[in-house]
């Protein structure tokens, strides 16, 4: 690996759970890559067999506050991503969102940088259109407790595009749909960590609602292969471009697998359904299958197994 020759790439958020396997891949294949993070759900912990790589460097710094970096590539992934992670602080969650994606635009405009948007099945909020293809508008609460996220991502993407319009900037936005695997945080109240680290403590899975809302759940390695091919796309591929997995499970049928795979006898306890829960979420991914060449090939039991051993390692 030659380091003065090798892309520079910088990802926002790159210790957290998407950003950790990112960053892992691009040192992998060669790139420079600058890990920024302010800690706020990630942790040092999740990068740390990187530290040693030489094309690899951590820097801890919040999103909201401008960057004064070289880089070619941008991947934009800061921004807390579970429910109750991003409604514990929604105004600085709003802030990481927009004033973190200005930021992170306006680097890209100074150094010519290519940047891509980790943006979210949640734009299209509680879809009345399913599977949700890219055209759909969505259908979002702008004022429940969700929209510090919703919002955000949604004037994210707004900024990418009229960035793309302005100043001519290369983008890329993809709309991640529901991904888990390893390095979730094990008490961010999602639901694939919840279900896991309940049974592994022999506690009852909580099942909001009656558990018939659905999701489709990609694991962490399809994701990230799918963001770097967007990433590497000609540069008319801008998207919006849906990455996630069609197979879609109601919430009951997820607990019962987790429950099943972990031997554990747990028992499934009801509970109130959060404000504004999608009741359905399913990705369309007839685009990123087109212009990509992409699709997921890692089948629900298959990621639940690897994402359970890990979760089992830490307990
Ligand atoms: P995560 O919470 O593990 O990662 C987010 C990272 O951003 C963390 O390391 C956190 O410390 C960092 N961060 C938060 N605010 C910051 C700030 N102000 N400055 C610097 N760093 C900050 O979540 P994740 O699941 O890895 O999600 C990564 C990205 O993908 C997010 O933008 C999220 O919205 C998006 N996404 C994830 C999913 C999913 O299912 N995991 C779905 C849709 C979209
Ligand atoms: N959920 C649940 N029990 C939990 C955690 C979540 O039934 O312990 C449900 C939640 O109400 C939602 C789905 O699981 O319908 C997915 O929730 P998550 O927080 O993982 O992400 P979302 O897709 O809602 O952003």
């Amino acid at each position: 690996m030659n380091a003065i020759l090798a892309k520079k790439v910088l990802v926002t958020g790159g210790a957290g759970f998407i950003g950790s396997h990112l960053c892992e891949r691009l040192v992998a294949r060669g790139d420079d890559v600058l890990c920024v993070d302010n800690f706020f759900t990630g942790a040092k912990a999740n990068v740390a067999h990187l530290l040693g790589e030489r094309n690899f460097e951590l820097l801890r710094h919040d999103v909201t506050f401008p960057l004064y970096v070289e880089v070619d590539e941008i991947y934009n992934l800061a921004c807390p991503a579970s429910p109750v992670h991003y409604q514990y602080d929604p105004v600085q969650t709003t802030k990481t969102s927009v004033h973190g994606a200005i930021n992170a635009l306006g680097l890209a405009k100074r150094t010519n940088a290519k940047i891509l948007q980790a943006s979210t099945s949640e734009v299209y909020g509680d879809p009345e259109v399913h599977p949700q293809p890219e055209s759909y508008k969505g259908n979002v609460n702008p004022i429940g407790p969700r929209a510090c996220y919703d919002e955000g991502k949604r004037c994210a993407e707004t900024l990418f595009f009229d960035y793309h319009r302005q100043h001519n900037l290369n983008i890329r936005v993809c709309r991640i749909f529901n991904t888990y695997g390893p390095r979730m945080h094990p008490d961010d109240g999602r639901v694939v960590s919840n279900f896991i680290m309940q049974a592994l403590r022999g506690e009852p899975l909580t099942l909001y609602g009656d558990g018939s809302q659905t999701r489709s759940f990609c694991y962490v390695d399809d994701l990230v292969e799918g963001m770097m091919r967007l990433m590497d796309a000609d540069d008319e591929h801008t998207g919006p471009m849906n990455l996630g997995n069609p197979g879609e499970f109601t919430i009951r049928e997820l607990a019962e697998t987790i429950a099943e795979m972990t031997g554990a006898k747990a028992e499934i306890v009801l509970k109130p359904l959060p404000q504004d829960d999608p009741m359905q979420r399913c990705p369309d991914i007839t685009l990123a299958k087109s212009v990509l060449g992409w699709a997921p090939t890692i089948q629900l039991r298959e990621g639940l197994q690897k994402t359970i051993d890990y979760f089992k390692a830490l307990t």
